[in-house]
């Protein structure tokens, strides 16, 4: 024993990393990923039992609130990250700093993702977001501009402000490093890294099989990236948006036109919408949607009422806990199952987790009780219930 023991701990030099490695059994395959990037992707697609006996069709789920920066838009980060430095835009521990507007997720990923890959980021968000945000950012050691919302879209707007600071950064020669804007919304990185892993995922882990694909649009990666390389490989397939109500994408694909869907939306703000969704809906054409936007078939709009109801109809159910555009997915996912008719297989997307969403979406959509009395008409009748 002693002496397989000691052939085990034999030192050997992996090629792909300074530190020494032991040999491991040959019966046994190591599986150890090399950092949290390789922790990216490859989520589970679950099966919901719940919404699939109630609507006869499979209702399948991806589980991007599993990944390791809490959301599906580490897949994004870390694509335009990768890209950049391929293009010599970024080089690790140089100094440069990669600069995002964003109210949300992205923020996250890109701060976790820049720690690992030797760069700072400085992330703009509107002053309105909920402090928990910005001081997530801070703990990972992200700099973050809070940006009082402007009610027109002019140079103080976040997405602006981080487009201008990244631009003097690399204008000024005092600073060390170069300036990146990360530019969610307009670069081609975002719905690559969905036509290179979410799409193909979802093509493998269904064995080739789905009749229809849902998902909400905030910069419109992911569902552009999607239908993008699913169509060609299933011509049937039906793309379709869901959409929180105030958000001008719906009539986008309904009518071809953007504008406001609902009077609450208004001309306040003009790039964001007045619900408690967060993530997804939005009112101006970005890249990210317009390059898919052919692909998507049909649009359904979803109330605020509708998403909290599913939100909790999922924990009383399933146990599985998402935030408020995951539940907007997966109303427009049980929508369109019961448009299809029984016997179809309908996917969607579970961007992130609950947890994100507890000071806004989920204290209005309140406890879940002991019982498990919810049906489905509950909640595909929750915004004529709360209409009373
Ligand atoms: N859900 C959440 C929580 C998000 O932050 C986002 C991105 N803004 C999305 C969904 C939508 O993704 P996409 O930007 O790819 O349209």
């Amino acid at each position: 024993i002693g002496a397989t023991l000691a052939a085990q701990m034999l030192l050997s030099t992996d090629s792909s990393s300074s530190l020494p490695r032991r040999r491991s059994s040959p019966e046994l395959k190591e599986d150890i990923r090399n950092g949290l990037e390789e922790c990216i992707g490859n989520t589970p697609l679950i099966l919901l039992k719940s919404l699939s006996e109630a609507t006869g069709c499979e209702i399948l789920a991806k589980a991007e609130f599993l990944e390791p920066g809490g959301s599906i838009k580490d897949r994004v980060a870390l694509h335009i990250l990768r890209t950049a430095e391929a293009a010599g835009q970024l080089a690790p521990h140089s100094g440069d700093k990669v600069y995002e507007g964003t109210v949300g997720s992205t923020g996250v990923s890109l701060a976790v993702l820049c720690r690992a890959r030797g760069y700072l980021a400085h992330i703009c968000m509107p002053s309105d977001q909920s402090i928990e945000k910005s001081s997530l950012l801070e703990k990972l050691g992200a700099e973050v501009s809070r940006v009082p919302p402007a009610p027109i879209v002019d140079q103080n707007q976040f997405v602006n402000r981080a487009r201008n600071l990244a631009r003097e950064h690399s204008n000024n020669p005092d600073i060390p490093g170069r300036g990146y804007f990360a530019d969610q919304f307009e670069n081609d990185g975002n719905w690559r890294a969905h036509y290179d892993s979410t799409g193909p995922e979802i093509f493998r882990q269904c064995g080739g099989r789905l009749d229809a694909f849902v998902a909400g649009a905030g910069t419109g990666g992911t569902i552009s990236g999607v239908a993008r390389y699913l169509k060609p490989r299933l011509p049937q397939l039906k793309v379709v948006l869901a959409d929180p109500h105030g958000s001008g994408l719906y009539n986008r694909v309904k009518f071809g036109v953007m504008f406001a869907s609902t009077e609450r939306e208004g001309t306040r703000r003009r790039h964001q919408v007045d619900t408690i969704v967060e993530g997804i809906g939005i009112n101006r054409v970005t890249h990210n949607f317009e390059i898919g936007r052919p692909l998507v078939e049909d649009a359904v709009r979803i109330t605020d009422e509708e998403a909290m109801a599913m939100a909790r109809f999922l924990v009383e159910k399933e146990g599985i806990f998402v935030g408020s555009s995951s539940a907007v997915n997966l109303v427009g996912a049980v929508r369109t199952a019961l448009k299809l008719g029984p016997g179809h297989r309908v996917v969607t997307i579970l961007c992130d987790s609950g947890t994100r969403h507890l000071s806004k979406f989920w204290k209005q959509a309140g406890n879940v009780g002991g019982a498990w009395d919810m049906t489905l008409d509950d909640v595909l009748d929750a915004d004529s219930r709360h209409k009373g």
